[in-house]
């Protein structure tokens, strides 16, 4: 699914020498380049504050107890991600209110959020799956109109573009009250290991967030908060300051890939291939096509004997995971999370795809469907 390696050897006198620099100051924690990538980073997203992690479950955590919600607070969100997004919600004694997706971005539909909403919903989570935004006009708007705090969940979405009807773009990510994202190793920004950032325009809550992440502390040793400690170690942010000098030529890589895809696959009418969002750019952290329930598992199969990759995000919609059985969801709740589950397939999708792979995956996909 990705080709970590072949991407390293192509950055690795760079990547060798920043590692060899962190390991000679020793400055492991708080080291100097932690404080430059979280500069760089921010100026790359156009987010006046941005504040290194330990990683993106943390990054989400940490924004929600940026905000003061309380445990019993609702926070709606979609059943269509990872874990993580949940995970928290739950970890803070609050409680999820999922709304179903739009089957054709994968993101949470707006129309639906005005079903869900009561006295006790103080925030809304989307999140941007597989590299493309969730229509943030209409969430800001629907926030707004409620008094709920807006946490964008930007693990998969870092450098996607948001179309606003008005002609202005902002970065994913930095549109609401504060944004998150990962840089797990398979992230488009991924480092060597755990790591996540967190993005504000807020002076204030930037303060507030850089003293949670390392244990409310803004003083040495004295603690304003009830905090976690949750830190980018200085080896992987001198490691993401080499890639994020790359990550438009990895978003091109993708979006090339992407094109390729679609060329190859669009004809094939058991193949729905990703829909572009008219307000969003798409970075591609996946490809993921929808097949026919009945012939996505014998594709996979097929490619699987030909030693072709592929993966299914996510094959069971969060409502429905034993761990969250207490919330009171049944199939049939959220039927296009719960279709979707059945119908997607995501192909092989990294920054090193060469067109020699990329045709003989598409032929083989083609010669399943005996074309
Ligand atoms: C990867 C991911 C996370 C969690 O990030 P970690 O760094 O692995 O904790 C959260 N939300 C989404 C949508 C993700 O894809």
């Amino acid at each position: 699914m990705v080709d970590l390696h072949s991407q390293y050897l192509k950055i690795k006198p760079e990547v060798d020498q920043a590692i060899q620099e962190v390991i000679d100051s020793t400055a492991f924690i708080k080291g100097k380049a932690v404080f430059q990538f979280q500069d760089e980073l921010a100026a790359y997203m156009g987010a006046k504050h941005t504040i290194a992690c330990g990683n993106g479950t943390d990054a989400l955590q940490i924004a929600m107890m940026s905000l003061g919600l309380n445990p019993g607070d609702e926070v709606i969100t979609t059943p269509f991600t990872f874990i993580s997004t949940i995970e928290v919600i739950k970890l803070l004694g609050m409680k999820p209110l999922l709304v179903d997706v739009e089957a054709g971005s994968f993101n949470l539909n707006p129309d639906l959020l005005e079903s869900v909403v009561t006295e006790r919903t103080r925030a809304i989570v989307p999140v941007h799956l597989f590299g493309q935004c969730a229509h943030m006009e209409r969430m800001m708007d629907f926030a707004s109109d409620h008094g709920l705090f807006v946490i964008e969940d930007n693990a998969q979405a870092i450098g996607t573009d948001y179309l606003f009807t008005d002609g202005s773009t902002r970065k994913a990510g930095t549109i609401g009250d504060v944004g998150t994202t990962s840089f797990f190793p398979s992230k488009n920004l991924g480092a060597y290991g755990d790591g996540g950032a967190l993005f504000t325009h807020d002076d204030r809550l930037a303060e507030k967030l850089k003293a949670l992440v390392n244990h409310g502390m803004k003083q040495r040793y004295y603690y304003d908060y009830v905090g976690v400690n949750s830190r980018l170690d200085t080896l992987q942010a001198a490691i993401l300051r080499v890639k994020l000098k790359q990550l438009p030529a990895y978003h091109l890589a993708r979006q090339q890939a992407a094109l390729f895809y679609d060329e190859a696959l669009s004809d094939i009418a058991g193949v729905k291939i990703p829909e572009r969002s008219p307000h969003s750019t798409h970075i591609f952290h996946q490809y993921t096509i929808q097949v026919p329930a009945e012939i996505r598992d014998p594709l996979r199969q097929w490619l699987a004997d030909k030693k072709i990759p592929s993966m299914v995000y996510y094959p069971v919609p969060l409502h429905l995971q034993r761990a969250y059985s207490d919330l009171g969801y049944r199939a049939g709740d959220l039927p296009v999370s719960e279709k979707l589950s059945t119908q997607v397939l995501s192909l092989p999708m990294h920054t090193e795809l060469d067109r020699e792979q990329l045709s003989f995956i598409t032929g083989q996909i083609r010669a399943f469907f005996k074309i």
